[in-house]
C-alpha cells in the first residue's frame, strides 16, 4: 500500500464512526467533562470548551476527506485487466472440471467477464450484448456492463425506431455519431449521458447475424477504423463461446484465443517498431496452435520475390532470411490471391505440393497446413503460415483465427512500414522531434571533414536509457514514448544551439559537441545525466523518471572513420553500464 493510499485508509477508518454519537459525546466533554478535575478558572475552562469544538470541527473535516477515494487511477487499468484475465481463466478452469455450465446464468456470466474486459480495453462507459428474438421480432439485451442504475432494466430493440432499424440491418462493424448516439442513448439510458460514439458489432452464426455487441464510450474519442477489427475479433470468440455451449472444451480455447486478442489490442496500440510487431505475433501463435513450424515471410520487392522474416520450430533451409519466389509454393500462392488456405495432409494428394519452393525436398514431415495473408487495404504484405507432422490437425476454426489474427497484425504493420517510409525522407525523427539516424550519420560524415580540414577536435556522446525494457514492460509503451520525448527535450536544453543531438535508435541518442575536447565533453555529458536524473515526468496523472548512462569517445587525429569512433563511444557506454548505470564513462579511461 503506498502512502497516500494507506492516508485514506486511516481516515475511513475514523470515519466509520457514527457522527451523531460523535457529536453528542464532544459536547458532553466540552461542557461538563472538565468540573469533576476540579478546574474552576472560568477563563481556563472557555479556552479549552474552543479547544474541544476546534478539534471536533478538524475531526468532521477528516472525515468528509476520509470519503474522498481516490479517483480511478489509469495506471492501474491494465492490471485490473489482467486480474479479470487471470479471473475467467480460474472460472474456465473450474468448469472444465466440471465439464459444463450448470445453469444460465453461469454462462451469462461468463460472457459479462469478457464484456467486462472489452470495456476496459476499449475504455467504453458500457457494452451489451443483444441476442434477437425471432418470435417478437426484437433485439433483447440481457447481459451488459456498465453501471446498473443508469442503464435501463428492459433493454430491447425494436425494429420501427429509427436507429434499431439499422441495427436490425447490421451486417458490418458500424460507428455511430452524433444524432444517432442520441437515439441510442434514449433506448439504452434512463437519462442523458454524454455519450459521444457508439460502435455495433454483429454477432455472426453460420452466415447469420444472430445478435450485436454495443459499445458505447463518453471521452472525447470516437472509435476509429482500428477498434472495428478489434470488435470483430472479439465477436467472433462470442460467437464461438455461444455455438460451443455444450462442449466446454472448446471454452478454454477460446479463453486462451480471447486473452491473445487482449494482448495484442493493448500492444498494437502502441507505435511499436516492425520486429517486436513480429516477435509479439510470434508468441500469440505458439500459444494458440500446435505446431512444428510458424513462418512469417513478406513480400520483398515488385518481382515476385518474397523473404522468410522469422521461422520457429523445425527449420529445414528454410531459416530467416530464405527467399522464395510466390510463383512456386504454398506460401506463394497465398500472397498472390490474398487469400487464406488449409491443406489437412500434405502428403495425401498424388503429385507434390511444395510450400516455399519446387526445389525444396519432397517429402513432407509436416503434413498440416494452414496459411493466411498479411493484408491491408487488399494489398498483400506477407503470409503466415501454420504447420504440424500430425495430419489433419487444423480445421476451418484454425483458418479463420489464423486470418483474424493476420489482419490485426495487417494494420499495425502498415501503421509501422509507412511511419519508416516517411521516417527516410524526414531529418528529424518523429517521437522526439531531435535529428534522425540518418541525419547523424551525414553531419558526422560532414564533423569529420571539417575537423580534418581545419584540425579540430570534437567529441561523440552515446546515451542509452538504464533498464528502459522493464521500464516499458512496467508502465507500458506510451509512457516509455513520452518518457523518449521528455529526455530528447532534457538533451537539447542541456547543450549549445551549435552542438547536435539524434535519436539514434530506439531509446538511444547520439550527441556530437562540437570542438569539445574530452575533458570537457565529459563535464557537458555529467550536467546531461544529471539533468535526466532530476527529470519528474507527469504522464496521464503518473510520475516518473529514469537514468541514463553515457559513453564518450573524442575525435582527434587518431581516430580513423565515422565508424571506429561510434564503436569507442559504444565501448564506453558497455563500460558505463557495466559499472553499474547512472553514469558517465569515457572511452580514453578504458
Ligand atoms: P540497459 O540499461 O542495460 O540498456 O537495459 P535496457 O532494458 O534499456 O536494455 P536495452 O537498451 O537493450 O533496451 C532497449 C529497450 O528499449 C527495448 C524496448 O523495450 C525499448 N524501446 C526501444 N525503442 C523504443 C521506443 O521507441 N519506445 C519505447 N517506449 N520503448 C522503446
Ligand atoms: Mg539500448
Ligand atoms: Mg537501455
Amino acid at each position: 500500500m503506498n502512502k497516500s493510499k494507506k492516508k485514506y485508509f486511516i481516515l475511513k477508518r475514523v470515519s466509520n464512526i457514527d457522527d451523531r454519537l460523535a457529536l453528542f459525546i464532544f459536547t458532553l466533554l466540552a461542557f461538563y467533562g472538565f468540573f469533576p478535575f476540579g478546574i474552576e478558572n472560568r477563563f481556563l475552562i472557555g479556552t479549552l470548551r474552543i479547544l474541544i469544538i476546534i478539534i471536533f470541527s478538524v475531526f468532521i473535516l477528516l472525515r468528509s476527506k476520509g470519503e474522498e477515494i481516490p479517483e480511478k487511477d489509469e495506471k492501474e487499468l491494465p492490471e485490473k485487466v489482467e486480474k479479470d484475465i487471470e479471473i475467467i481463466q480460474k472460472f474456465a478452469d473450474h468448469y472444465c472440471r466440471e465439464k459444463k455450465f450448470d445453469t444460465e446464468k453461469e454462462f451469462e456470466n461468463y460472457i459479462k467477464r469478457i464484456l467486462k474486459v472489452i470495456q476496459e480495453s476499449f475504455s467504453a462507459n458500457s457494452v451489451l450484448l443483444g441476442l434477437f428474438d425471432q418470435e417478437k421480432n426484437e433485439l433483447v439485451i440481457k447481459t451488459y456492463v456498465g453501471r446498473n442504475d443508469s442503464l435501463k432494466s428492459e433493454l430491447y430493440f425494436s425494429p420501427n425506431e429509427d436507429f434499431s432499424n439499422i441495427i436490425f440491418e447490421c451486417e458490418k462493424t458500424i460507428i455511430f455519431q452524433e444524432e444517432k448516439v442520441k437515439e441510442y442513448e434514449k433506448i439504452v439510458y434512463k437519462s442523458e449521458e454524454n455519450i459521444v460514439s457508439v460502435l455495433v458489432t454483429p454477432i455472426f452464426i453460420s452466415g447469420e447475424v444472430i445478435g450485436c455487441i454495443f459499445l458505447d464510450r463518453k471521452v472525447k474519442k470516437d472509435f476509429d477504423e482500428n477498434d472495428k477489427n478489434i470488435i470483430e475479433s472479439y465477436a467472433d470468440i462470442i460467437t464461438s463461446t455461444i455455438l460451443n455451449y455444450n462442449n466446454i472444451y472448446e471454452y478454454e480455447n477460446s479463453l486462451s484465443l480471447f486473452s491473445a486478442f487482449y494482448e495484442i489490442s493493448k500492444k498494437l496500440n502502441s507505435n511499436l517498431g516492425f520486429d517486436e510487431i513480429i516477435d509479439i505475433l510470434i508468441d500469440i501463435l505458439k500459444k494458440i496452435f500446435n505446431y512444428d513450424r510458424i513462418s512469417i515471410s513478406f513480400i520483398e520487392d515488385e518481382s515476385g520475390n518474397a523473404i522468410i522474416k522469422k521461422v520457429v520450430g523445425q527449420t529445414d533451409e528454410f531459416v530467416e532470411n530464405y527467399k522464395f519466389s510466390i510463383e512456386e509454393g504454398l506460401n506463394g500462392w497465398v500472397i498472390r490471391k490474398n487469400k487464406s488456405i488449409l491443406v489437412s495432409d500434405l502428403e495425401k494428394g498424388d503429385y507434390f505440393i511444395p510450400r516455399y519452393t519446387i526445389k525444396e525436398k519432397s517429402n513432407h514431415e509436416l503434413r498440416s497446413f494452414v496459411a493466411a495473408p498479411i493484408s491491408y487495404h487488399n494489398r498483400c504484405l506477407g503470409v503466415i503460415s501454420v504447420e504440424s507432422r500430425k495430419p489433419n490437425l487444423y480445421t476451418d476454426r484454425h483458418e479463420k483465427i489464423l486470418s483474424l489474427l493476420a489482419n490485426n497484425i495487417g494494420i499495425a504493420l502498415d501503421r509501422s512500414m509507412i511511419y519508416n517510409q516517411l521516417e527516410n525522407l524526414a531529418t528529424t525523427d518523429g517521437l522526439t522531434g531531435v535529428n534522425n539516424y540518418r541525419h547523424f550519420r551525414k553531419k558526422l560524415a560532414e564533423e569529420i571533414e571539417r575537423a580534418k580540414r581545419y584540425n579540430l577536435k570534437f567529441s561523440l556522446l552515446m546515451l542509452d536509457i538504464d533498464h528502459f525494457k522493464d521500464f516499458n514492460d512496467r508502465y507500458g509503451h506510451l509512457v516509455g514514448d513520452n518518457i523518449l520525448k521528455n529526455i530528447a527535450d532534457t538533451i537539447k536544453t542541456s547543450i549549445r544551439s551549435i552542438d547536435f543531438v539524434a535519436r539514434y535508435g530506439g531509446e538511444e541518442f547520439a550527441i556530437i559537441l562540437i570542438e569539445t575536447v574530452m575533458d570537457e565533453a565529459y563535464l557537458s555529458a555529467e550536467r546531461i545525466r544529471r539533468n535526466i536524473e532530476k527529470l519528474r515526468i507527469s504522464y496521464q496523472g503518473g510520475t516518473y523518471s529514469v537514468t541514463v548512462s553515457i559513453g564518450i569517445s573524442e575525435y582527434s587525429t587518431g581516430v580513423k572513420s565515422e565508424d571506429e569512433l561510434v564503436a569507442q563511444a559504444d565501448k564506453a557506454l558497455y563500460q558505463a553500464k557495466a559499472e553499474g548505470r547512472n553514469r558517465v564513462v569515457t572511452y580514453e579511461k578504458l
